[in-house]
């Protein structure tokens, strides 16, 4: 029998995808956070939605199959939410890294996948288009598709659109567990207060983003494979670039210059603000795994700054902020499927650095597969505890 009601925990952006995605299916649907609203990572994110290269593997394909379906979905929302604009806009992308410059042919040639047109700029053209840069390049790549979404005002549209829809939602909730009892499921407090008892027939979905793990541990001897891993930004009192610019910063004490670690994007923020991070920072363990702002990555943010704009950056932050992702540990994407084979039990988690842009493709496949009307490509399923 197919299930009539789901629970949800997580009201970020993937709790939320997948509880409109549920109610426009017709189920009744609750969600509950732990957190007031306003505090999830995907508040966090700077709205950067790109299309892949090529879609080679399951997981280039999906991010590809979600960019072209971005556009319909911002235009759902707005309806949906009587007019909220969620600040999509295919705005485009220039590729200033080290090896695009020094090979720019070979980077256009590798981006014939991505769907939309890719051409070369010289020295002369980049400076006109980006006159706060100090860097001189040889050249660039402008990459048509690559678009911003305002992540503030994506999150209010989903929610609006959730509730016009008739999706519970119940922040603030203090620190949620889910217990396996013999009546069933058990949403509680952390002091033993029971918050909701989905009856059998009510699968519940676990999106809490990093936090999935603690959730599942209470069902399972194993962790589940996944990690938090920091992101910070800065907003910059300096006019925004008309494209994303993405670029390889040289900081001191990162060896590899072409890596996760020294890859920073200047992004045309929301109201013509210039966001700039994206960095992949440390996560301690324990308490120490805070979503707060740190001076390390304050440090090397404004390193990264200084390499491109020159040097004074500090004097023209306007705001700083950092949130934790969750990376799935397991190779190739999203943890999406139910787990060790429950049907009651769901995760939807490990979107790391593409949730915005996967997060609702990925929600309608495990509303679908929840209904028994689609299956989640078994590339992304949750490995189960004890295999190998
Ligand atoms: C600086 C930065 C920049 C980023 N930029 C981009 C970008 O440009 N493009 C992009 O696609 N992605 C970006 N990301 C990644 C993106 O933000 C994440 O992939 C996405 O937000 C993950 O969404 P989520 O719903 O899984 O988790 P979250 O947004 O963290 O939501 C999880 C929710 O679960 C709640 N929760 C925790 N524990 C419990 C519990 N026990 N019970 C109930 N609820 C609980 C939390 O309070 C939270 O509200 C960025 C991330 C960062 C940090």
């Amino acid at each position: 029998m197919k299930p009539e009601s789901l629970t949800i925990l997580g009201a970020g952006i993937i709790g939320l995808s997948l509880a409109r995605e549920a109610r426009l299916r017709g189920l009744r649907v609750k969600v509950y956070d732990s957190r007031p609203n306003g505090s999830s990572c995907t508040h966090s994110a700077t709205g950067v939605l790109k299309a892949p290269e090529h879609r080679r593997s399951p997981y280039l394909d999906l991010r590809h199959r979600s960019w072209e379906e971005w556009p319909d979905f911002a235009e759902s929302l707005k309806q949906e939410s009587g007019g909220l604009d969620v600040g999509f806009r295919i705005c485009g992308g220039l590729d200033l890294r080290d090896r695009t410059a020094r090979d720019p042919q070979r980077a256009v040639e590798k981006l014939y996948g991505s769907g939309g047109a890719v051409r070369i700029l010289e020295a002369e053209e980049l400076a006109t288009l980006l006159p706060a840069m100090k860097r001189v390049p040889q050249s660039a790549v402008f990459i048509e598709h690559q678009a911003v979404v305002d992540p503030s005002s994506l999150m209010s549209a989903l929610e609006k659109s959730c509730t016009s829809l008739g999706v519970e939602i119940h922040y603030d909730q203090g620190e949620i567990q889910l217990q396996s009892t013999t009546d069933g499921l058990r949403l509680q407090t952390e002091a033993g207060d029971t918050i909701a008892q989905p009856s059998e027939m009510e699968p519940v979905v676990l999106s809490a983003g990093w936090e999935t793990s603690a959730l599942a541990d209470h069902l399972r001897a194993e962790p589940l494979p996944l990690e938090p891993v920091r992101g910070e930004a800065i907003s910059l009192d300096i006019p925004a670039p008309p494209h994303i610019v993405t670029f390889d910063a040289r900081l001191k004490d990162v060896p590899d210059p072409a890596g996760n670690r020294s890859r920073f994007s200047w992004i045309p923020g929301p109201g013509g603000i210039s966001w700039f991070g994206n960095s992949v920072g440390d996560t301690g363990s324990g308490k120490e795994r805070s979503p707060q702002p740190t001076t390390t990555g304050r440090s090397r943010l404004l390193e990264a700054a200084e390499s491109f704009f020159g040097a004074g950056i500090s004097d023209r932050v306007i705001d700083h902020w950092a949130g934790l992702r969750p990376k799935s540990l397991r190779h190739g994407g999203p943890l999406l499927g139910s787990l060790d084979g429950d049907r009651r039990v769901w995760i939807a988690t490990g979107h790391y650095r593409t949730g915005l842009l996967i997060g609702p493709l990925t929600a309608r496949w495990v509303i679908a597969d929840i209904l028994g009307e689609g299956e989640i490509p078994e590339v992304f399923s949750v490995p189960q505890a004890g295999a190998d």
